[in-house]
């Protein structure tokens, strides 16, 4: 969190609107650790809040009406404050209408208070370190202190995830906001999907994380995601009639059930059961290895699901390669994987905090003598999860 970033926003809050917020939260974006496309096959995943994130600062205002103002691009909306609808207009702001939405469901009616409200982040939009989470939880938190409302974490994650489907159009899992809510310092956060527990898992602050961007996008994104989610249904439907226990996902199959039965199955499901499968092995073997403190052990796992990716659930791209290809090979970095979607987007190196220098330099040459343009490695730590920070 940047107490920087805060006092900027007081600041422009109250040149715009002429008077102090009385309230103001903050949330932070997240990375994904370990577990690629577990969430929807009922897994487990390890992740971390950043410290990089929103804050959103609001006043009451008379009258019916609010005014919410995005700090960075001053643009700024006006709505009934009782009445929040999508735009299509300032599609930045559906995600805050969503979140207030979400707050008033949880409230009589009548609830509604007028206010100005601006937010102002540090996250790159759009890179994969999920700003959308941060500003619907910050926006959520302010909302509810605001209005009054006692909501418990798991539900100010749900309302940013409602708000994310409803409101911006985006049929997102919890993971993003469920790790900005959920996060700690010098903390993972390990999501058990089935159960929706969410539990910090401490973590070695000599090391930290280098999140690379390759600004890659490939074609077909979202045909290939539903493919891939597609033969995960398929797999488990396979398992639970080929199993003498009750399967109702993926996450109910054992790495030696996949082994014992892959042969009788269609081998592209059977490729594309594995990386969940062995997701989620990974990440409960990688929990373990932190209790003893083996970050060298489970940087060999982030190594291993990025391995995963490229050859059974085919979501990496040579871009991604890339740079986990470099990785293994750079003084003081333990493992490397693509994070969150694949098919492009951001990935994830883990490093000791004393090579992050020399690592950061040979990934951006890497990167450079194959694809022709720089990146931009991006120096990650686990930080404290969302929160109100005035009033
Ligand atoms: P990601 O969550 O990975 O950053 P998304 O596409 O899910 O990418 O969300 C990015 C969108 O969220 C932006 O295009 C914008 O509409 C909105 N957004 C998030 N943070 C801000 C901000 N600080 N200012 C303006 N818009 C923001
Ligand atoms: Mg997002």
């Amino acid at each position: 969190m940047s107490p920087d970033l805060q006092q900027v926003l007081e600041k422009k809050f109250a040149e715009k609107y002429g008077r102090e917020p009385t309230v103001v939260a903050y949330a932070p974006g997240r990375i994904e650790v370990l577990g690629n496309h577990t969430d929807y096959n009922e897994g487990y995943v390890l992740s971390a809040a950043i410290n990089h994130g929103t804050f959103f600062a609001l006043a009451p205002r008379d009258g019916a009406e609010a005014s919410l103002t995005a700090g960075d691009i001053m643009d700024e909306v006006r709505f009934p404050a009782d009445a929040p609808a999508r735009t299509e207009e300032h599609t930045w702001a559906n995600y805050v209408l969503g979140s207030l939405a979400g707050v008033l469901a949880r409230l009589p009616a009548g609830s509604a208070r007028a206010f100005d409200a601006m937010f102002l982040g540090n996250i790159p939009l759009g890179s994969g370190l999920s700003s959308s989470a941060a500003l619907e939880v910050s926006a959520t938190l302010a909302f509810a202190r605001f209005l009054g409302a006692d909501i418990p974490p798991v539900e100010v994650a749900k309302i940013g995830q409602k708000a994310e489907h409803d409101f911006a159009g985006v049929k997102c899992g919890l993971l993003d906001q469920a790790s900005s809510v959920f996060g700690r310092r010098d903390s993972l956060v390990m999501s058990d999907f089935r159960t929706l527990e969410f539990k910090p898992v401490a973590f070695s602050p000599d090391v930290c994380f280098l999140m690379c961007n390759t600004n890659a996008k490939h074609a077909l994104v979202d045909g290939a995601y539903n493919e891939r989610r597609e033969c995960c249904e398929k797999a488990a439907r396979f398992f639970a009639a080929a199993l003498d226990h009750p399967v109702s996902a993926l996450r109910d199959v054992s790495w030696n059930e996949w082994l014992e039965h892959r042969g009788e199955m269609d081998d592209l499901i059977a490729r594309r059961a594995a990386h969940p499968v062995g997701e989620d092995a990974r990440v409960l073997a990688g929990v373990e290895m932190l209790r003893e403190g083996d970050v060298a052990g489970f940087g060999k796992l982030m190594f291993e699901s990025h391995d995963s990716s490229r050859n059974y659930f085919e979501n990496s791209c040579p871009e991604l390669d890339t740079i986990v290809d470099a990785a293994q090979a750079i003084p003081g970095v333990y493992g490397a994987r693509l994070s969150g979607g694949g098919f492009g987007g951001s990935a994830v190196v883990l490093v000791d905090r004393r090579a992050v220098e020399t690592a950061s330099t040979a990934l951006r040459n890497a990167y450079k003598n194959r694809h022709g343009d720089w990146i931009d490695p991006r120096v990650i730590t686990c930080s404290d999860g969302a929160r109100v920070v005035r009033g």
